[in-house]
């Protein structure tokens, strides 16, 4: 069994009106939460769970002022892994796993995730169990759910969920806190996840991945193996890329077998020859083509079905190094680069969008259709095609823009 080694205290979420909170508001609230009781009779929920899940609930006006939009600076990516994988999260990372080793290598024998993944997913999503959150998951949804705007729909979709979860008894309605977004427990579980992968290791008869680290380690890895966690696999690597590489060939959606990789000329980092094997591999260049180079297995890609995002993976892997003395990245990040703020990621879809290229939302969010237009532009002046959105692209693309 796990054992919670960082003072954690699971404590009541305070169910008093917000100051700001209108009677208006109340009445107002108080409608709503009726009008969801036959979509909640509909997925199973009963009178009796519905009633006391809302006995004298009042909104939490507090996450409606949440931050709604995208922030002005993008953090840097070395930024964001020193600062999650951070000296204290290192120092109780070491304790949690060696004070729980046993615990873990049982879960790993049913889940094939090794105990040094699960330990850095429980220390990044909640730092062991020190940080779950104290707010109350139905008060919270259903405030979302009510006024949410565009979180509306999430908050409802979440909230049918939760109230299952009470239904099946896992869990009293005062004791299901989390996040303001109601994400739940030791490894942060929203509730249709927890519907989907949460497990009674500890076997006394409740999915309780509030109450038991065991219980929610497992969960996580449950949801790993469940998303294509392969036993035996590394997650990924460092690699070293030949002098001539053919950029477009990084990046997610292109994945190919490592004997595909070593013919292309990548090596370990150290310089030894790669496997000549048919594991399914991407290469990644989380800084562009100036900055590390990994290659992830589909290991990599079951973390991030826990939380898309490339940057989340490479935190919870670095942290998983760390934990047992492995090596990460040797090749130092582009630190003197600069990233792009807001204002001048918006400019440089408007300027790939001008050269004909698609660039459909100019909204300074770079997903994939931006970066496959700044791909094209990369290669249509010579540069390496990495995707990445430097401050050296964008005054290309300026440039361009006046001849
Ligand atoms: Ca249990």
């Amino acid at each position: 069994m796990l054992t919670l080694l960082v003072g954690a205290s699971l404590s009541f979420a305070a169910d008093t009106p917000a100051p700001d909170a209108t009677s208006a508001d109340l009445a107002d609230f108080k409608s709503f939460v009726a009008s969801l009781w036959p979509k909640a009779e509909a997925k199973g929920v009963s009178r009796a769970t519905f009633t006391r899940a809302f006995a004298n609930l009042a909104p939490d006006l507090r996450i409606l002022a949440k931050p709604k939009q995208q922030p002005e600076h993008e953090q840097p990516i070395w930024d964001y892994l020193n600062q999650i994988v951070s000296e204290k999260r290192v120092t109780l990372g070491q304790k949690a796993y060696a004070g729980n080793l046993a615990g873990m290598q049982a879960i790993e024998k049913v889940y094939g995730v090794p105990p040094n993944i699960v330990v850095a997913v429980w220390g990044v999503e909640s730092m062991y169990g020190s940080n779950m959150g104290q707010y109350s998951v139905v008060r919270s949804l259903a405030t979302l759910a009510w006024r949410g705007g565009r979180r509306a729909r999430f908050g409802e979709q979440q909230l049918l969920s939760a109230l299952r979860i009470l239904e099946h008894g896992d869990v009293a309605p005062d004791l299901m806190t989390g996040s303001w977004a109601g994400a739940m427990g030791h490894t942060q579980f929203i509730p249709t996840t927890y519907e989907a992968y949460a497990v009674d290791f500890d076997r006394d008869g409740r999915r309780d991945i509030w109450g038991s680290a065991t219980d929610g380690v497992a969960s996580a890895a449950h949801l790993l193996q469940a998303n294509g966690w392969k036993a035996g696999q590394p997650w990924g690597f460092e690699v070293q890329l030949p002098a001539k590489f053919d950029f477009s060939q990084a990046g997610l959606s292109t994945r190919k077998p490592f004997a595909a990789w070593a013919r292309a000329g990548l090596r370990h980092a150290n310089g030894k020859a790669l496997e000549s094997n048919d594991t399914k591999a991407s290469l990644l260049l989380p800084a562009g083509a100036n900055g590390p180079a990994l290659l992830v297995t589909g290991n990599f890609r079951a973390l991030l079905r826990y939380n898309n995002s490339v940057s989340y993976g490479l935190a919870v892997a670095w942290l998983a190094q760390k934990l047992v003395d492995a090596p990460f990245i040797d090749k130092p990040w582009p630190v003197t680069e600069r990233t792009l703020v807001l204002d001048e990621r918006k400019e440089l879809q408007r300027l790939l969008a001008a050269r004909g290229l698609t660039v459909r939302a100019q909204d300074g969010l770079l997903g994939t259709e931006t970066i496959a237009a700044l791909r094209s532009y990369q290669q249509s002046k010579g540069l390496p095609p990495d995707g990445f959105p430097s401050l050296k692209v964008l005054e290309a693309l300026r440039q361009d823009e006046h001849t």
